[in-house]
């Protein structure tokens, strides 16, 4: 059994929660309002699991005070989104366990608004029409040393730039022939703040709005309009944005907002053996290297719902791993640890034999066939007995049995006894090999008595091993996973992450199972006794015509075991 997870301790505040708890307190805020605002271009991982439990965490300990957390699409970019990632993203959060209620948001249905931003920036003269190519912008916006140069359109009079800014709107320019700048500070220490871009020209279609704009807003200026139009509190973001707060607040500070987000930043998640970036997730995708987005290697929601994660240890491990303002790599082996320790206390066990090896039990007569309860949980009675088929001739796992077995070695050998689990005491008489020296049969006999019964006086048998019935069996896919890549740091790979995929991240084997378990619904989660955790596919496992079953986690971590790490 594997060792107990450490307890939470469930006083101790992080940053975050520390920082509205303290807002709910002063009174600054009668309750918190979150949003995860996944953009829809690709499937979500298990970093964005860490940001989905902190929201709708968020939310969920607040809901006393009528706290909620928004599900909202960061749908501005018209190039990249599609539908079925949003069909995608909201199954993954409602499977996690997370509801957002009626607070279901396009960012795109704020189109006029964020227009409208724009037409009172420049009104303000807080903002201009720039006709400089983006090369010139480029040089012209110095860099961390030295300041930045105005722009020869930066004091054009304001009618003037409402006037553009209308053209632009209305069709008449090419991409790239003019934008919108803000007009803050071109001398600012802070690169972001150097008269940022917040309209540009996109002649593309948008999935919401067709093509009612020809332009868009950049992500720095529409996302806090979005927060504050959604009246969001806290807006929780990851690190790579902090230096992007300050032109955040001048957003939020200088428009006609209904309400003042604070953004409060955290550190992402990653993983080690793990690639995260969408970019490249789709690359795996689309170039073949996995089988869809919900490949059971992926780090993918979807992808670890096939493999088998329970929703309750991805939630578990985003609360240990916790919320810090420290970027670093999380060893995925935490992960997986908590997949097995969750799965430990709810898999029913079952018996499958992976690489079988026929044993004929000599002394049991051929045509009786006994049946025998087995439990289906050795901690936990209330999960009951189940009844297995025994009759003459059963499989056993080869490496269950040695020629000439070492005195350590407590399975199967000549002369030796074992136990078959939940049934007889059994002892090896023998084997057969074929001409190429391969073991092909193992006889033994099974000792009277010895059923539900404990050790005979005088007999030693210290192992009970697996075993599944030759005559009521069923043929299963076995897919056993390995991890996607052979190397730590894949992004830091030479060759890029393409390079170190682990060749054996897929081995697929035909294994002996229990016949009851071929019928098992998709989606069946147990343990296959000493060997791992396994679920029934949920895209190709048909029951009782194809089982097909994928392997969640080893028993025990045998990675570290084969690296000596
Ligand atoms: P990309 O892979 O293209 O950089 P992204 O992962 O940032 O995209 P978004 O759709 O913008 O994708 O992410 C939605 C939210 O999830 C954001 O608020 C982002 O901060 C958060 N998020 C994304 N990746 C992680 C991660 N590894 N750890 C924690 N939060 C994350
Ligand atoms: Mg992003």
């Amino acid at each position: 059994m594997s060792e107990p997870v450490p307890e939470l301790r469930p006083a101790k505040l992080d940053f975050i929660r520390e920082i509205i708890a303290g807002d709910l307190a002063s009174g600054k805020h009668a309750t918190t309002i979150t949003r995860f605002p996944p953009e829809p271009n690709g499937y979500l991982h298990i970093g964005h699991a860490k940001a989905i439990c902190l929201n709708f965490g968020i939310a969920q300990e607040n809901a006393a005070s009528g706290a909620c957390c928004h599900l909202r699409f960061d749908d501005t970019n018209p190039e990249k989104e599609e539908l079925e990632y949003v069909e995608s993203i909201k199954t993954d959060v409602k499977w996690l366990g997370f509801d957002w209620g009626d607070h279901l948001y396009f960012a795109s249905d704020y189109f006029g608004f964020y227009h409208d931003c724009a037409v009172h920036l420049i009104t303000q003269g807080k903002a201009y029409v720039e006709q400089q190519s983006a090369g010139e912008m480029r040089a012209n916006r110095g860099n961390l040393t030295q300041a930045g140069t105005h722009s020869p359109y930066r004091d054009r009079p304001l009618q003037e730039n409402l006037e553009l800014f209308a053209r632009m709107r209305a069709g008449e320019f090419k991409e790239g022939d003019c934008v919108l700048r803000a007009k803050i500070d071109m001398a600012s220490p802070n690169l972001n703040l150097r008269d940022p871009v917040i309209y540009r020209i996109l002649h593309t279609g948008h999935h919401n709005t067709g093509h009612a704009w020809c332009i868009y807003p950049m992500y720095d200026f529409a996302h806090p309009l979005e927060d504050a139009l959604e009246h969001i509190t806290h807006s929780l973001c990851t690190l790579e944005f902090e230096n992007h707060r300050p032109l955040y607040d001048w957003v939020i500070d200088n428009c006609p907002v209904p309400s003042k987000p604070r953004q409060i930043e955290f550190a992402r998640l990653n993983l080690s053996y793990t690639i995260m970036s969408k970019r490249k997730l789709l690359q795996l995708v689309q170039d073949g290297h996995v089988d869809g987005w919900d490949d059971p290697r992926l780090p993918t929601i979807s992808g670890i719902r096939r493999r088998g994660y329970p929703a309750a240890a991805v939630r578990h491990f985003c609360k240990r791993i916790g919320i810090t303002k420290f970027n670093g790599t999380t060893d995925v082996a935490l992960l997986e640890f908590d997949v097995r320790d969750l799965l430990n206390t709810s898999a029913p066990r079952r018996m499958a034999v992976l690489d079988p090896l026929k044993v004929v039990l000599e002394n049991w007569p051929a045509a009786t066939v006994e049946q025998v309860d087995i439990p289906n949980h050795p901690q936990d009675p209330a999960a009951g007995v189940r009844q297995v088929a025994l009759s003459n001739e059963i499989w056993i796992e080869r490496d269950d049995f040695m020629e000439d077995p070492p005195k350590k070695f407590h399975r199967l050998g000549p002369g030796r006894h074992v136990r078959l689990r939940g049934a007889h005491i059994i002892r090896c008489t023998g084997y057969e090999k074929d001409a190429s020296g391969n073991l092909t049969l193992i006889r033994a006999e099974v000792l009277p008595g010895t059923l539900g019964a404990s050790t005979p006086e005088g007999v030693e048998c210290r192992a009970a091993i697996h075993w599944v019935d030759a005559t009521h069996d069923a043929d299963a896919e076995i897919r056993i996973y390995d991890r996607l890549f052979s190397v730590e740091d894949p992004d830091g790979a030479d060759g890029g992450f393409l390079a170190v995929i682990n060749p054996a991240s897929l081995t697929t084997i035909v294994a002996k199972i229990e016949p009851a378990l071929a019928g098992a619904a998709p989606g069946f989660a147990c343990q296959f006794e000493r060997i791992g955790y396994f679920v029934a596919d949920s895209v190709d496992h048909q029951p009782g015509i194809r089982p097909v079953f994928n392997r969640t986690v080893a028993l025990r971590d045998s990675w570290a075991k084969r690296t000596g790490g």
